[in-house]
């Protein structure tokens, strides 16, 4: 953001919200680029949707930071579909690691704590390494839809995010599932090889199953448990 440029109300980012309802994904993260420049980073663990932004934003500004939190416990697809992308777009992507090493936490929290208590293994695992990731940026993009979830059905198109400080931009808040897959499947775009053997959202190994067909595409995450976001999204 240019220095002499006023930071933006909440009022203002409503209005904004609001014209960007019927816009293109192109026209929101022009608008980011061109209102926070090096302010602005966007987050990702490389699911579908995430491709689909970051195809988009690597011919408006590819030298964005793409915040990658490397929990430790990510399936080694995802790894290798992060290099492929680096490769194809040139993209800037930071990891952000927890603290302390799985084998860290284990000694200190004990084994599998992700069975005990999910929410403190993502805390320790995503949400403080987040946290550390967006200090001193401005604007975050996240690759959220609408329809992933009801925790994610009133996410705006930009939104105040009063827990980081920072506007949260989700270029994709109206798109389906069906239209994210017609884009991949259009632009012939790599994308992470779990989703041809049943997964149909993919976090970390021992938080993520296949799902049934039809089944809810979130139904996967943190299977048998209440738990319906890592945190950082919340
Ligand atoms: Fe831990 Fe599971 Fe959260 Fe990953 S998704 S940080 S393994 S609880």
């Amino acid at each position: 953001m240019d220095d002499n440029q006023e930071k933006l109300t909440e009022f203002e980012i409503k209005q904004i919200a609001r014209r960007f309802e019927t816009s293109d994904v192109e026209e929101i993260l022009q608008w980011a680029v061109d209102r926070f420049g090096t302010g602005l980073v966007m987050t990702s663990n490389f699911g579908v949707e995430g491709i689909v932004v970051m195809d988009k934003l690597a011919r408006i500004a590819p030298q964005t930071p793409i915040i990658y939190l490397s929990t430790g416990y990510q399936f080694p697809e995802t790894d290798r579909l992060k290099d492929r992308l680096r490769d194809l777009y040139d993209l800037n992507i930071v990891e952000h690691r927890a603290e302390l090493s799985v084998e860290q936490q284990n000694q200190v929290f004990g084994e599998k704590l992700f069975v005990r208590n999910p929410d403190q293994c993502c805390h320790l695992r995503k949400v403080e390494p987040l946290q550390k990731a967006l200090k001193g940026s401005e604007a975050w993009i996240a690759a959220l839809r609408r329809d992933q979830s009801p925790t994610r059905a009133t996410i705006g198109i930009v939104e105040w995010n009063a827990k980081h400080q920072l506007v949260k931009i989700n270029p994709l808040a109206t798109w389906s599932r069906r239209d994210v897959w017609d884009y991949v499947v259009r632009h012939n775009l790599p994308y992470n090889t779990l989703y041809d053997e049943g997964y149909t959202s993919i976090g970390c190994v021992p938080c993520t199953r296949r799902v049934m067909p039809g089944a809810h595409e979130r139904s996967g995450r943190w299977d048998g448990q209440q738990k319906l976001e890592c945190g950082i999204h919340l």
